[in-house]
């Protein structure tokens, strides 16, 4: 469907709405913010943790603007057959973190739905402040606090646009549906339990997640992963006998040697199709960000351990919708670097898997992609078409067969960092952009 099917007096209306629903909409995310959402995993302070308060700001907003509300606590147990997924894991309890998806229902039921998807829960405090984090405080033209652009900003506009379109006056052919998820920040099983009750909105999915009002057909998937090569401790000033004889083995010298073996593999990756996308700035890598090894300074280090992350795009998912096989190729780096190795033979290197978040792909031609971008360079912004670096929940839908985009307001670089903040022009234009998709694919009445 082209954007121009819709009347141009119907859209005149809907960005007129937005302009005089703004100081609402700032309102909202002030409030959002000031309603603290922390996912548990973090540990974070009580009095900031847990959904279930932002939950029901979300719900009350939606039952405003005339939505059918759909509640439920999503559970490890019944979504057990999601086994060695992406988005499913085990432990997570979700007692009073509900989701919660409103539906505002078009003229004609068979008409395709469009559905805005975030999540409400954000990630700890932190350090390093010069703002309370969550007074939701507006100064020179920006929000500030823990969420503001890590979503509830991109959040606060999705509503603010199916607002604008209500006050508007204009029938939808199609229904609208808002739904905010929880346990996004540490693996998405929020959505994964969206998914399975069954939401298929054909239209499709807008994910406002920050992408600086760029509009993302891609993100990539992110796995996390740890190795550890044993050493054997010992005095490091004498001279060592064997280890076949009990001398000490320099974990630390090994562990150089991984690091290289690292920084070849990436040389390697960096020249090879599919670790690049024509809408990624930079290749997939494995990126150390964790060197442990040694306790003090007359000692060979009994062991080194390092923690990475690595990127992966859609060409390399495997059959269960997740990263294997790029795990799969780290393994086969530490066995070749093993290889011919007596102490590592005896003394196996150990690589455990912490992450596997999914990617996904939506094709350039998805009116979800066409109209996002059409409506946004109509507006003047500088929009361009190109990926999200990291996870977000795109994977999911996209899985299920609905064409989704990411595109919100604000910044990933300012996102899970002390004095986070959105601008509130992004914030403007961010509703406008979709409340001019509302119309273009929900179909005006
Ligand atoms: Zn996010």
């Amino acid at each position: 469907m082209h954007q121009n099917d819709v009347a141009t007096g119907h859209r005149q209306a809907v960005l007129q709405a937005v302009d005089h629903g703004f100081e609402e909409a700032v309102a909202f995310l002030r409030q959002l913010i000031r309603t603290p959402s922390v996912n548990p995993w973090f540990g974070d302070k009580p009095d900031v943790t847990g959904e279930g308060r932002v939950q029901r700001v979300f719900r009350e907003r939606l039952e405003g603007l005339g939505a059918e509300v759909d509640e439920w606590e999503p559970s490890a147990e019944a979504l057990a057959h999601h086994e060695g997924e992406p988005g499913y894991f085990a432990d997570r309890d979700f007692t009073g973190r509900p989701n919660v998806v409103g539906r505002i229902p078009g003229t004609d039921p068979a008409a395709p739905a469009l559905m805005f998807l975030g999540h409400c829960d954000v990630v700890a405090v932190g350090k390093g402040w010069t703002v309370e984090p969550f007074a939701g405080l507006r100064k020179d033209g920006n929000v500030y606090g823990r969420g503001a652009a890590d979503m509830k900003g991109g959040m606060a506009a999705a509503l603010g646009a199916i607002a604008a379109v209500r006050e508007a006056g204009i029938a939808l052919r199609g229904d609208v549906l808002f739904a905010s998820v929880t346990e996004e920040e540490t693996g998405g099983m929020g959505t994964l339990a969206l998914i399975d009750r069954g939401y298929r909105p054909t239209a499709g999915v807008i994910i406002p997640e920050p992408t600086n009002l760029n509009v993302a057909p891609l993100c990539r998937g992110i796995i996390w992963g740890e190795i550890t090569i044993p050493g054997r401790a010992g005095h490091i000033e004498i001279t060592q006998p064997a280890w076949q004889e009990g001398g000490a083995v320099d974990a630390i010298a090994y562990g150089k040697r991984l690091l290289a073996a690292i920084d070849e593999t990436n040389a390697r990756w960096r020249e090879l199709p599919e670790k690049n996308h024509k809408y990624m700035a930079a290749p997939c890598q494995i990126n150390v960000a964790e060197v442990h090894a040694g306790t003090y300074p007359s000692t060979y280090a009994h062991d080194f351990t390092i923690r990475f992350d690595i990127q992966y795009l859609p060409a390399e998912l495997d059959e269960k919708g997740g990263g294997g096989r790029v795990r799969e190729q780290v393994e086969q780096l530490v066995r070749d670097f093993s290889t011919g190795d007596a102490w590592l033979a005896e003394h196996p290197v150990e690589v455990t898997w912490l992450v596997d978040a999914d990617c996904g792909e939506t094709q350039d031609q998805e009116p979800i992609v066409t109209s996002t971008y059409r409506n946004a360079r109509e507006l003047g912004l500088p929009t361009r078409i190109e990926g999200v670096p990291s996870h977000t929940d795109m994977g999911l839908p996209i899985k299920a067969g609905i064409p989704t985009v990411t595109f919100g307001p604000g910044s990933l670089s300012i996102a899970h960092q002390p004095d986070e903040f959105v601008g509130e022009d992004e914030l403007r234009e961010a509703m406008k952009v979709m409340a001019l998709t509302v119309l273009d694919l929900c179909g005006v009445a």
